[in-house]
């Protein structure tokens, strides 16, 4: 085989792409990871840890469950790297009684897919977790939620891929997919460089939307600028991963430092101007409300913020699958900011679609056929 001919070309290497990437290996088959910038460039190495099933949209559960059942508690022995998979439960506080409303509803959604979660109120609020202020008066807590190091988990997919043969290839952007005989065949790059494959993966986050336009598809994407911050190590106070119906979420890591995340509302907002106004206020926002919720991490030192793009699709779950119209291209685009914890059930079910197996998770949900405008567009043949 030629140097650029595999069996499967993956565009980007996310904990979705690294995963696929792994899984392909293992069934066998000969891989070539492209990625634009360098590994988990995208939001699978910035992101907040959080690997929660409650509280997802009914759609993406089946991924949820499946990764955080089957692959997560196992992956530490799997890659030989430790993914720091810690299943201490998830708090998500509520303010109100609107709140609480919801939190009954994320409930009965939890319910529906096999998982519990309970309304906790009152003097059990501080059972769980006895820092919380007298500002929660409401929560939702599932005790199987965990949090996860997306460092160590997107590179571990990676190194254990590489060590199996697999070929990444960074600062390698993809910009055009060539059809032959209506299937997709070849990914090429911005340096001229052509890749062909049997199958063509794109898992490139909000960079996927130019690629797949370049053989007429498109999908409703809008990509968000959001941040976490991480304060100095601080004696042990909680184990399970906290968050407000707000949006607003965090965890204590193993060496002590704590994880937060938030929404400032302004995040849809920003990529014209390339995020600088998000940046300045998003830590003081992440700020406030861990004193608002946790007094005790009012005087927390804040020892760095980052920030990072996530891909948003316009009903709110990744697209995930084949594509009808495009023989040989599937689809793994719009993790929409909490593709995290799914990530490696993504990249299990990417492996098989690549190897034409069924899948063994529901995804038929996910499928770009779900959009109206997908099933009135005509068939694309270029060449
Ligand atoms: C600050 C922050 C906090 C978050 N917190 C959480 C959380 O707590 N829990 C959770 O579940 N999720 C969270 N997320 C979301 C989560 O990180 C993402 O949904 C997930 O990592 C998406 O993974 P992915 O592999 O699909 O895509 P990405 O990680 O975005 O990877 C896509 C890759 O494709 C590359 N690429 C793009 N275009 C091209 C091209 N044309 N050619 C080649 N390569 C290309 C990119 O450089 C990138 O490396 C958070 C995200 C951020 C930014």
């Amino acid at each position: 085989m030629s140097k650029n001919i595999a069996d499967v070309i993956i565009v980007g290497a996310g904990i979705a792409g690294n995963s696929a990437a792994y899984y392909c290996a293992k069934k066998g088959l000969k891989v070539i990871v492209l990625e634009e910038e360098m590994i988990g460039n995208g939001g699978s190495s910035r992101n907040g840890g959080g690997a929660r099933v409650s509280g997802r949209d009914l759609r993406e559960m089946p991924l949820a469950i499946y990764a955080t059942q089957k692959i997560w508690p196992n992956l530490k022995d799997e890659l030989g790297i430790d993914p720091e998979y810690r299943r201490k439960g998830y708090l998500v506080c509520g303010y109100n009684d609107t709140h609480k409303e919801g939190i009954k509803k994320r409930i009965k959604d939890a319910a529906k897919s096999g998982i519990e979660m309970f309304l906790i109120e009152g003097d059990d609020l501080k059972k769980i977790n006895p820092y919380l202020s007298e500002h929660v008066t409401c929560a939702g807590w599932t005790p199987t939620d965990g949090v996860a190091n997306p460092l160590t988990a997107t590179l571990g997919f990676y190194k254990r891929a590489r060590e199996m043969g697999v070929r990444f290839i960074t600062g390698e952007k993809a910009v055009k997919i060539n059809l032959y005989k209506g299937e997709a065949r070849q990914v090429v790059t911005e340096r001229g460089n052509i890749y062909e494959g049997g199958k063509i993966i794109v898992s490139a986050g909000y960079g996927g939307r130019s690629l797949i336009n370049t053989v007429g598809l498109d999908l409703p994407l809008f990509k968000r600028l959001i941040e976490v911050i991480v304060t100095e190590p601080m004696p042990v106070m909680f184990h399970h991963m906290i968050g407000g119906m707000s949006g607003f979420y965090g965890h204590q890591t193993d060496h002590g430092s704590f994880v937060f995340g938030d929404s400032t509302g302004r995040e849809n907002c920003m990529a014209d101007v390339g995020g600088i106004l998000s940046t300045s206020y998003n830590p003081s926002n992440i700020c406030s409300h861990i004193g608002e919720d946790i007094p005790a991490l009012k005087t927390a030192k804040i020892i760095r913020s980052w920030s990072g793009w996530v891909d948003m699709s316009n009903d709110g779950v990744p697209i995930i699958g084949n594509v009808p119209e495009v023989p040989n291209l599937v689809l793994d685009i719009g993790a929409t900011g909490h593709g995290f914890c799914p990530g490696p059930a993504v990249g299990y079910t990417l492996a098989q679609l690549a190897n034409n197996e069924k899948p063994d998770v529901d995804i038929s949900k996910l499928a770009y056929e779900r959009f109206d405008y997908a099933k009135k567009q005509p068939k694309y043949y270029f060449n």
